[in-house]
């Protein structure tokens, strides 16, 4: 094989041809590569910071969540962004499986769980 081995391509960041010497090459210029994983980052930053204030908008700590054991309805519903009216169905068709507890309904984190890595 030859080492002067010159593949064409279209650079992620600025849509511009270029020749890249490799065929991992994403970006034609090492400041688009750097201008795109700023912004990809940016966006990762951004999208946490949305979440973590939404969760604390409604007062509940996603951590805390995913630490306990059994959790309530609303904490079911956050975790699996459904809304309450979908959970109970869930519960009444019989696939999520929930527990009463005095008056309370309560749900084991492990069926969530399963469901969810089905
Ligand atoms: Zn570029």
């Amino acid at each position: 094989m030859s080492s002067k081995i010159t593949i064409p391509k279209i650079c992620t960041f600025c849509k511009e041809g270029f020749v890249a010497k490799t065929t991992v090459t994403k970006f034609c210029s090492h400041k688009c590569a750097c201008r795109a994983y700023k912004l990809r980052e940016r966006d990762a930053k951004l999208e946490k910071v949305q979440k973590t204030e939404y969760f604390n908008s409604v007062g509940i700590d996603m951590k805390h969540i995913q630490t306990k054991e059994f959790l309530s309805i609303k904490e079911t519903c956050l975790l699996l962004g459904i809304s309450r009216m979908s959970l109970y169905r869930y519960i009444k068709s019989g696939n999520i499986l929930s527990l009463q507890l005095g008056g309370r309904v309560i749900i084991k984190r492990a069926i969530l769980d399963s469901l969810l890595n089905k």
